[in-house]
């Protein structure tokens, strides 16, 4: 919680600024650790890119494999770094979070180098994990009461994913759509799901002034 230096209000919830007046509120003591706690990320992954990259060279003098080293460095601060600096807006880490795998996933492609398996399996995977996981996060949010539905959500939303992985896998290799393991996955989750969800219906009405889910 931090106070208004102007009128003296006090702002939870990590406002940037006074709900009453307005004025810009300086960081409080967990967003100045958090930025610590960044920055220290961050130079653990340079360290370790760099000392790797040392290695690589001194070997043949060529960057190999060091390169993979570099990426993944880069990539794992901006998915884990990077939103401890800007978890106030969620409309930035987002999509660089988004931005991040995709390019890290064609990185390692292009590094890698044999098969080509970003455009026909990891793009649409990595793609429609993106999709079923952030309508499943925003389910959870918009919930106006929380409770057995979040794991049925979260239920749902895993076994559209391991649909949409079996699918493209069986697609990228070649082969016809077939469901087999997700099939498995679903006739497990999906009528559990609809059991915490009847559950969370009952408790709901039970509740004075029950509505919405
Ligand atoms: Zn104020």
């Amino acid at each position: 919680m931090t106070i208004c230096g102007n009128c003296g209000a006090e702002a939870v919830g990590g406002s940037s600024n006074c709900p009453r007046c307005g004025t810009p509120l300086p960081a409080d003591r967990s967003a100045r650790g958090l930025g610590i706690a960044s920055l220290a990320i961050g130079a653990v992954c340079a360290i370790s890119a760099f000392t790797q990259a040392l290695i690589d060279y001194s070997g043949d003098g060529r960057f190999d494999f060091s390169l993979v080293s570099l990426i993944s460095s880069i990539a794992f601060w901006l998915l884990v770094g990077f939103p401890m600096l800007s978890y106030r807006r969620p409309a930035l880490f987002l999509p660089v979070m988004a931005a991040t795998i995709v390019a890290y996933l064609w990185g390692l492609e292009r590094l890698t180098g044999g098969s080509r398996w970003f455009l026909p399996i990891a793009l649409p995977i990595a793609l429609a994990a993106m999709a079923a996981g952030g309508l499943t996060a925003l389910a959870c949010i918009k919930a106006r009461r929380r409770g057995p539905n979040i794991a049925a959500f979260i239920l749902i939303g895993c076994s559209v994913i391991c649909t949409a992985i079996e699918l493209i896998l069986s697609l990228g290799s070649g082969g016809s759509p077939v469901a087999g393991w997700s099939a498995i996955v679903a006739a497990a989750a999906l009528p559990t799901a609809l059991l915490l969800l009847g559950i969370h219906h009952r408790l709901r009405r039970r509740q004075p002034g029950g509505a919405g889910s």
